[in-house]
């Protein structure tokens, strides 16, 4: 049974909560950033009223999220955290370290579970058991945040919703989470410096370009060849290739930025080279209607854990290669993903705690 917190202080910007509880503008900040900053409840808030305090303490909550593990790669700085809701269920949340250092991005999580089955995913395999609510998405990065060691510069830059769930099907509750989490007066993160990425949902696509434009879009390709795409990925039967593509490239003509276009070789399924030439081409189609370039990011596939029924395999070091030659030579500029934290399953693909707890 889903605990419902209607009220959660993470869910709301400042403008709302000052219509919400009929605060003061600048009281509803400064409250807010008083809970971004994790100060105590009842720190002392200049130039903050008493009425006002008190009318925001009868109406919300701050609920947060138990943290059940914090597992640490020892391949790398990815960490990985292991979230109980209030209902019981599991989830999960990683913490990326960017390239420059200091910085890092947090990987949430939109869903419990996902509908969309795909076949390379270990979240696909759950079903969806359940949206996320907004506070239930921000807390994610709050939880990663305290992480971090905020007296020596480092800090969140950015968040990428690529954790369990499609997030286009449950694009309510992921906007409001980027309105939150890019307020000046909560945890200010650039919208250039979140992106959303998709399996492939055109309205969701469209939505986002209208509603928050500066938001990156992140593509899951699976494979460019309609009949390889719709066996990996089940949402290809109900929105071919084409469809999507016409999605994305309005998406970009609104927002000018170019998407992210991802994709993961398996071996022997969609790794061939009519695979990365009808890429190639759907990348040259993209760029001839928008005048941008999509990034082509190559993530090596991560075996499901524990699963020796897995029937996926990383492709070998040539096939590999020839892969992002062939990608190369069509005009195409494929990057090498590092997917980090394979040893504790939080590498692309692997997050599917609510089975493994
Ligand atoms: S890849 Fe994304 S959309 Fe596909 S099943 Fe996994 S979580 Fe869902």
């Amino acid at each position: 049974m889903e605990t419902r917190v209607t009220r959660a202080l993470q869910a709301t910007t400042p403008a709302r909560l000052s219509a919400d509880a009929g605060v003061p503008l600048p009281c509803a900040r400064r409250i807010l950033a008083s809970l971004f900053r994790d100060e105590p409840p009842d720190a002392p808030l200049a130039h903050v009223r008493k009425a006002s305090r008190e009318r925001v303490a009868s109406m919300y909550t701050a609920p947060s999220l138990d943290l059940v593990r914090e597992e640490r790669s020892q391949l790398d700085p990815f960490r990985k955290f292991v979230l109980r809701l209030a209902d019981g269920a599991l989830i999960e949340a990683v913490r990326i370290p960017l390239h420059r250092p200091g910085r890092f991005s947090v990987c949430v999580s939109s869903q419990v579970g996902c509908a969309l089955a795909c076949a390379f995913c270990a979240t696909g395999r759950l079903g969806l058991v359940r949206n996320l609510q907004t506070w239930e998405i921000v807390e994610q990065v709050r939880v990663a945040r305290r992480t971090l060691d905020l007296g020596a510069g480092e800090r969140v830059h950015g968040v990428v919703f690529q954790g369990m769930g499609e997030p286009m099907s449950n694009l309510d509750r992921v906007l409001e989470a980027i309105f939150v989490l890019s307020e000046p007066s909560g945890l200010a993160i650039d919208r250039k410096a979140i992106t959303v990425c998709t399996a492939g949902v055109p309205s969701g696509i469209r939505r986002l370009a209208r509603e928050a434009p500066k938001v990156r879009l992140g593509l899951s390709i699976g494979s460019a060849r309609q009949e390889v795409r719709e066996r990996l990925m089940p949402i290809a039967r109900a929105h071919p290739l084409d469809e999507v593509l016409d999605a994305a490239i309005e998406h970009a003509r609104v927002s000018g930025s170019a998407p992210m276009f991802a994709v993961t070789p398996l071996d022997g399924h969609n790794d061939h080279d009519e695979d990365a030439r009808a890429l190639a081409d759907l990348v040259a189609r993209f760029h001839q209607a928008t005048g941008v370039r999509p990034r082509v990011s190559v993530v090596p596939y991560n075996r499901i854990a524990d699963d020796a029924t897995d029937p996926f395999r990383r492709q070998g070091d040539a096939r590999a290669a020839r892969f992002l030659e062939v990608l190369r030579d069509r005009g195409a500029t494929p990057h090498l993903r590092y997917s980090g934290g394979g040893d504790v399953g939080a590498a692309c693909g692997q997050l599917a705690s609510v089975t493994r707890s």
